[in-house]
């Protein structure tokens, strides 16, 4: 994975001996690197970076979505059109499960206009993903704590466009 050796080439992350994902090659972990300490004031102990190489999607974004806004009709559904979110968030499942089957752009119609559009076409609030690199940081101290703008850094050092996202359980 050639994002993955950038990425311990920079220091960020090391690779990770006693974990091996047998189930998906397309997912690896990593434990922090020798310049987190550049990074963040303390370890968690338990840090592991998942890099996804391929479709992901953001399920914790999707059960946390606070607005979607629909780019047929321009209609922002948000929390509290609470009867329309609920009708977007089933769709989201929906599309989710097709884009990680198939790997193409799905549509997702809209509970306003009932217009149908690419979810790329959507704006929502968090990013839900549907990309093919992702990057899960798990038990990682939050990313205000951080000294640097670790999305940035990610950005530059990968010279590629990353998005920061969020969601919750
Ligand atoms: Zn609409």
């Amino acid at each position: 994975m050639q994002v993955a050796s950038v990425l311990m080439r920079s220091g960020l992350i090391d690779p990770l001996d006693d974990v091996v994902d047998f189930t998906r090659k397309s997912v690896s972990s990593f434990a922090p690197g020798p310049r987190f300490a550049e990074f963040f004031d303390h370890k968690t102990g338990t840090e592991n970076l998942e890099i996804h190489a391929d479709g992901w999607v953001s399920d914790y974004g999707i059960v946390g979505l606070e607005m979607a806004a629909c780019p047929v009709c321009g209609t922002e559904i948000s929390i509290q059109n609470v009867q329309e979110l609920e009708l977007i968030k089933a769709e989201l499942v929906r599309a989710s499960h097709q884009f990680l089957k198939t790997g193409d752009d799905v549509l997702l119609p809209c509970p306003i206009c009932t217009g149908e559009n690419l979810i790329k076409y959507w704006q929502t609030e968090p990013h839900l993903g549907f990309c093919q690199l992702a990057f899960v940081f798990w038990n990682w101290p939050p990313v205000q704590e951080c000294r640097y703008d670790l999305v940035r850094f990610l950005g530059e050092t990968l010279k590629h466009n990353i998005v920061f996202t969020y969601g919750r359980l």
